[in-house]
């Protein structure tokens, strides 16, 4: 295929029933659901398999789908180096940038979908029965004027609860089409949107992937004695696409106070740059590289895989667990499923007053929630004075993890709008 990679295959197969194994999962319900949904196909469609949030979940939903006994697939759409300039230009100005499309690149954008969607036609070859195709975030968004004949969901993971008019203007009449919409808070939802054609579902995280499972305290140990860090020494970490709606020069100010009381304190921003769609990242972890990367106590992993032969989901994992401070100082957030990991693992999070982070934080009691680089300080000095606190406040967070935010409850939303959809 020219436009798509067809990845159903390869992923790491699952087994929902592993899931009766967490008590406050709407488990029963999935599988109820399900039953009346066996052998429909649906076709996720997204731009990245290897970074963002946005994989993180297909690389779980998929197989678990298919393990309920639906026929899901996971296509991804490649794209040009200036057709991903566009797609993020257009992901900013959705979070609230200021600017907007050239006529040329409105043209390229709209013209590239129409190309592809050709290729998607072929891939039903001619069934379309109790098929729906969902089209996650902008970039894929403008087939949805090609594809006939089958329900099609759109589901923005991105925050737009400041969105610039004129690019929301621009994908009206396309989001106009979607049979249903999908975000991640209510105040994302645009206004010309029909609330019976919309949902609000809340991403989440899966307990059965190496980046989730526990590991030992020796693994992690040695992880981070691996990437380069000292294990003996506090370590605080942001884990972020390098992005500046993650705010990586906030923590950066952050950590620098909070290191004035703890001069032993080691920061870490880890964004493993694996380009994709994300064309911005590298610009920006070389200007921290410029800036920062002769304090040897600044780790900025910017690289395409984490040193040492690590995974990118042990490294992760062992950032989460044995941080002392885990940060996520966004400014705007869909969701955040970096909060969700770290909190999984009983971290209260310092995280930035931004979308979906509001919905996973509450602050002081499962984490903290801060407007500012002052702020976070502030927090970071509490979560190093006080061990006992911390604790408490990371139970807190792992059942918060547990009840809102596991797989099952994303399968739910996802089944129950799928039955409403399918004929
Ligand atoms: N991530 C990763 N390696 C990295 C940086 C990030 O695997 O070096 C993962 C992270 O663990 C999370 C996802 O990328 O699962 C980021 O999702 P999130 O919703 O926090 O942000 P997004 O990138 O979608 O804006």
């Amino acid at each position: 295929m020219e436009y798509f990679t067809d990845h159903s295959e390869e992923l790491e197969k699952e087994n929902f029933d592993r899931y009766k194994a967490f008590k406050h999962t709407p488990y029963n319900k999935v599988k109820k659901m399900a039953e009346k949904l066996k052998g429909m196909n649906v076709l996720h469609i997204n731009t990245a398999f290897n970074s963002g949030g946005v994989a993180e979940i297909l690389k779980s939903q998929v197989p678990l789908e298919q393990s309920l006994g639906i026929n899901s697939h996971w296509l991804v759409m490649k794209g040009s180096d200036e057709f991903f300039q566009i797609t993020k230009k257009i992901h900013n100005e959705l979070q609230g940038k200021k600017g907007s499309l050239s006529a040329h690149e409105k043209e390229t954008y709209l013209q590239y979908n129409k190309d592809a969607a050709q290729e998607l036609l072929d891939f039903f070859d001619g069934d379309k029965g109790n098929t729906l195709v969902i089209l996650h975030d902008p970039q894929p968004l403008p087939m949805i004027e090609h594809i006939e004949g089958v329900p099609v969901i759109s589901r923005i993971h991105i925050d737009l609860s400041n969105v610039n008019k004129t690019v929301l203007g621009f994908l009206k009449p396309l989001l106009l089409r979607a049979d249903h919409v999908v975000v991640s808070d209510k105040r994302f939802l645009p206004k010309f949107i029909q609330k019976t054609k919309a949902s609000i579902s809340f991403p989440a995280i899966d307990a059965f992937t190496q980046k989730n499972i526990p590991l030992d305290k020796v693994q992690i140990r040695s992880i981070l004695q691996t990437i380069g860090l000292d294990p003996d020494r506090p370590i605080a970490t942001q884990v972020s696409r390098f992005d500046p709606w993650k705010d990586p020069e906030g923590v950066i100010e952050a950590y620098l106070i909070a290191k004035k009381k703890f001069p032993d304190l080691q920061l870490v921003l880890a964004g493993l740059i694996v380009a994709e769609d994300d064309p911005e990242a590298k610009g920006i972890y070389a200007n921290l590289q410029k800036k920062y990367g002769s304090d040897s106590d600044i780790h900025l992993y910017g690289q395409k895989t984490p040193p040492g032969g690590i995974s990118n989901e042990h490294f992760i994992n062992a950032l989460q667990t044995g941080s002392e401070v885990v940060i996520q100082k966004s400014i705007k957030e869909g969701f955040g499923l970096t909060v969700t990991e770290a909190m999984f693992k009983s971290q209260p999070v310092i995280g930035g007053n931004a979308g979906g982070i509001k919905h996973q934080i509450v602050h002081q009691k499962n984490g903290f929630i801060v407007n500012s680089p002052k702020a976070c300080a502030k927090y970071m000095i509490e979560l190093l004075t006080h061990p006992k606190i911390k604790k408490s406040m990371g139970k807190e967070a792992r059942k918060t993890v547990e009840k809102h935010f596991l797989m099952p409850s994303l399968l739910l939303d996802h089944l129950n709008i799928y039955k409403k959809l399918v004929r």
